[in-house]
């Protein structure tokens, strides 16, 4: 899936799943901020950095003209829209009328603060049938054929209990 992050998804410090993209005056909107270590290695490293064709901003133009949200959108925010209209990506970002124009351009968009704290809770995904869990979610579980249920992990349970795993895994004897 590919998403096309705002500044705001950049400065969220969230990691999102997919291939990601931005505009270059949206780096340079980050970048008015100051950066972090972390923001350097993410448009570094996981952001690829397009500009939008002047056709794509010229439909968000005249989509926001008609809906009267032209004058709430900053050039930066026309060009994301471009950008992701033009990449068939999902757009990240708060913004209300980047979102209202959006969704006239049957533009894809999710909120960056939900979809970051999706980002923070761990899925887990364990087999109905022998336990094992799993990273990735799957239907089946690739060992035993069995149905794989998602749970959510809860990482502070870990901490007051010691499980001791693979107590059997050293028996001696015959097999
Ligand atoms: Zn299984």
């Amino acid at each position: 899936m590919r998403r096309v992050l705002d500044a705001s998804a950049l400065l969220s410090g969230a990691s999102f799943d997919g291939e990601l993209f931005t505009t270059p005056e949206a780096v340079a909107e980050v970048r008015r901020y100051g950066s972090t270590p972390q923001l350097d290695a993410t448009l570094a490293v996981k952001v690829r950095v397009l500009a939008p064709s002047t056709e794509a901003i010229g439909a968000v133009d005249s989509i926001a003209r008609e809906t009267g949200d032209i004058a709430r959108l900053s050039p930066t925010d026309r060009g994301l829209l471009a950008l992701a209209r033009t990449l068939d990506a999902t757009l990240l970002t708060d913004d209300y009328s980047i979102q209202n124009v959006a969704s006239l351009l049957g533009i894809p968009f999710e909120r960056v603060l939900e979809r970051g704290i999706r980002e923070v809770v761990h899925w887990r995904y364990r087999c109905a049938g022998c336990g094992r869990f799993f990273e990735e979610p799957v239907r089946e579980c690739p060992v035993c054929g069995s149905e794989v249920r998602t749970t959510r992990a809860r990482p502070r349970e870990a901490s007051t209990s010691r499980s001791v795993h693979g107590d059997s895994s050293r028996r001696h004897g015959p097999r």
